[in-house]
């Protein structure tokens, strides 16, 4: 079973695929993770990756395409995809991609958000500096000032944090996504939820969807697809 989460930066995709990761047992595969790694091994790919970051694009379809390639097959069992497909260039690769290993999505799942409440709440965000866990003025740690992931103390604001940054993104993902919907609409396997609800109710929202899927046809495979950058 594949699933993918879609929204804007800062709908919660990260959050979200965090929950059903350990809820479901998942491996991820976080495109913003594997373009942070290969930035840091400051690598070329890595160097003119992070040209493209820093000015709030997003790096080619064949680039992030490559990446998870490489990395799925890399990896034998269920995953969580996060940041793609992005395009619905990516979303036609992906499926040339899968169907060579037999695999297929079983819904896409958009996380609609207020686009007001999104900036504030990405302008409150910052990260754990050990494990990169998220927070924000909406998702605090349990016990104040302690990562719930590892118990750090230590906290950061990302780079790519900014408002000026999400308003270049938000236009980039109506102008990317909208055809994206449509592609999958035409599937029938597109669903809506509310981004903006507390994140049990979103997580609730997301599982009634998996669990319909569930009780339609049973699951071989638990693997997940979602979406963030
Ligand atoms: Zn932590």
């Amino acid at each position: 079973m594949l699933i993918v989460l879609l929204g804007p930066p800062g709908a919660g995709k990260g959050t979200q695929g965090a929950i059903l990761q350990e809820r479901y047992n998942l491996l991820r595969i976080s495109t913003g993770d594997l373009v942070r790694e290969e930035i840091a091994k400051r690598s070329e790919l890595g160097r003119s990756i992070q040209q493209i970051v820093e000015s709030g694009k997003f790096p080619s379809d064949e680039i992030i395409i490559n990446m998870v390639s490489q990395k799925l097959r890399s990896e034998a069992k269920g995953w969580i995809f996060d940041g793609v497909p992005r395009t619905r260039i990516q979303a036609e690769m992906l499926d040339i991609l899968l169907t060579q290993i037999n695999e297929k999505i079983n819904a896409v799942i958009e996380l609609k958000v207020d686009e007001k409440k999104l900036e504030d709440r990405i302008s409150s965000r910052y990260a754990c500096a050990r494990c990169g866990h998220l927070y924000s003025k909406y998702v605090k740690p349990q016990r104040e000032g302690l990562c719930d992931g590892c118990g750090s103390r230590n906290f950061i604001r990302r780079a790519d944090d900014s408002v000026e940054t999400l308003k270049t993104r938000l236009s980039v993902y109506h102008e990317k996504t909208e055809p994206l919907i449509e592609f999958y609409k035409k599937k029938g396997i597109f669903h809506e939820v509310d981004g903006m609800a507390e994140v049990e109710d979103v997580t609730r929202q997301i599982e009634e969807i998996i669990n319909a899927l569930q009780r339609n046809k049973g699951l071989e495979r638990k693997s997940m697809i979602s979406v963030d950058f």
